[in-house]
């Protein structure tokens, strides 16, 4: 039996451990805090959630066991994705940034920086610490790797010091996740790409220069306050003259693969998103279908009508759930290597899955539009899943296309589960 898609025993209490949580802890925590008005406030009131994730392995288990992680595959983080989103993809999100700003050096550390960067997230005592990756800007993010040099694609630099053999970072980034940290001081570490080399385009001038909390020249405005993952921080962060060690670089003229893989990791992840909230959605609309009469005789899931598009909304979460493990498990069986493949899982699910959402808001009613039921919360939690992440226009379907546009391109590779090389090449310019 090649294709099985029952869970092992592990992943069924890993299941159970994810769900636990996100029950019983994160969700008093996020609901509080969703309507709190101050994005920093409601920020900061998910530190105790983040402290209890953390005992629990869930924010750094994605980091391999020799560097102090549980080193779960991806297709195991879709289990736990799907539960903890399913209550609060606010919070989800601060969880995925851990692994969009460490998972990078990884891929492109070398051995030392490994260990000093990846042991420190893992040995962290107080359970708070956090990474920030920082690629958007005020100017637009969609064409960060444009082939012309600056001013084109990422406007952030990264001076070289020869003399004091250190990286000077200068300009703002727009938008990133948890940078700012608890207090707005800074996370733990900020991953930036940065634009090493202004005569050059994005796929030769950009690089990742890590800057830990409390580096002179880095600070923080009040963080942006939008209408879905009110519980995740986005920030605006400004370096002037910011100075870190030459040893804090790495991936030199290689940040645009940084940008590519780090997104293709996330595509699944934000896919398994979509599935968690929609799933909520569905399942509070099954019960009210089933109790509400609308004045009428009987339920109105006796309706037809109000059947049929139950029946859609099970269908595409059901579809989208099997699309998004399996990307997971293409990105476990090639290092994470799948760019076209794991955009897929993000564009279909978080698009289809955000039209689920307002079904379910159709079938329920006029009542769906008030705050003392979930579906309000859920639709403003399911219209930023298409958009963050690295969109499904600008930067995800460029890679598919820029994949497939290959002219090596095997229509057959998903489906075979083979290896798709990732050139530079198909960055679609
Ligand atoms: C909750 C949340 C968390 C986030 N966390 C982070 C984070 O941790 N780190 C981080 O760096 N960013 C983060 N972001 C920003 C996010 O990743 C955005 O996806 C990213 O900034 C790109 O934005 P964009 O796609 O709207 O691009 P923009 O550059 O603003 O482009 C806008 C639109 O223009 C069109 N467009 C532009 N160029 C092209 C093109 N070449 N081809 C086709 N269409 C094009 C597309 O429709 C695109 O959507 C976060 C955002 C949110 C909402």
């Amino acid at each position: 039996m090649s294709i099985d898609f029952t869970l092992t025993a592990e992943q069924v209490s890993l299941r159970k451990t994810a769900r636990d949580f996100a029950q019983n802890i994160l969700k008093p925590i996020a609901l509080e805090a969703d309507a709190e008005p101050d994005p920093q406030k409601a920020f900061a009131m998910m530190k105790p959630a983040y402290i209890e994730a953390h005992k629990l392995g869930l924010t750094f288990g994605f980091i391999p066991t020799e560097y102090g992680g549980s080193g779960i595959t991806n297709v195991d983080l879709q289990i736990v994705a799907e539960e903890v989103c399913a209550v609060d993809p606010g919070f989800g999100c601060i969880l995925l940034v851990n692994g969009l700003a460490l998972l990078p050096l990884l891929w492109y550390g070398s051995e030392e920086q490994k260990r000093k960067w990846l042991v420190e997230a893992t040995s962290d005592q107080t359970g708070e610490y956090i990474a920030g990756f920082n690629v958007s800007e005020t100017a637009g993010t969609a064409n960060f790797d444009h082939a012309g040099a600056f001013p084109a694609g990422l406007q952030m630099t990264a001076e070289y010091d020869e003399a004091n053999r250190e990286y000077v970072l200068n300009g703002s980034k727009y938008w990133p996740s948890s940078s700012g940290g608890w207090d707005l001081k800074g996370a733990n570490v900020n991953m930036f790409i940065v634009r090493t080399d202004k005569h050059k385009g994005g796929n030769e001038g950009l690089s990742a220069i890590l800057v830990p909390r409390g580096t002179p020249g880095m600070t923080f405005k009040a963080p942006i306050d939008k209408i879905g993952h009110r519980t995740n921080q986005n920030n605006w962060i400004e370096c002037d003259n910011c100075r870190v060690p030459e040893e804090n670089a790495f991936a030199i003229g290689n940040g645009d693969l940084i940008v590519s893989k780090a997104f293709t990791w996330s595509g699944p992840v934000a896919g398994i998103t979509a599935v968690g909230v929609a799933r909520s959605a569905f399942e509070w609309t099954m019960e009210w279908a089933k109790t509400f009469t609308a004045a009428g005789d009987k339920p109105i899931i006796n309706h037809q009508a109000v059947g049929y598009m139950l029946g859609d909304v099970a269908m595409r979460i059901e579809a989208s759930r099997y699309l998004c493990w399996k990307a997971a498990h293409y990105l476990d069986m090639h290092d994470g290597e799948g760019q076209a493949f794991g955009a897929m899982a993000k564009i279909f699910s978080t698009e289809l899955l955000f039209d689920s959402v307002y079904k379910c808001m159709q079938i329920a009613g006029v009542n769906s539009l008030s705050k003392e039921y979930p579906l309000e919360k859920l639709l403003r939690e399911a219209a930023v899943l298409p958009i963050y992440d690295a969109g499904t226009v600008g930067m995800q379907r460029r890679k598919v296309w820029g994949v497939m546009a290959d002219k090596d391109y095997d229509t057959n590779a998903f489906r075979n589960c083979e290896p798709v090389e990732f050139k530079k090449s198909m960055q679609g310019w």
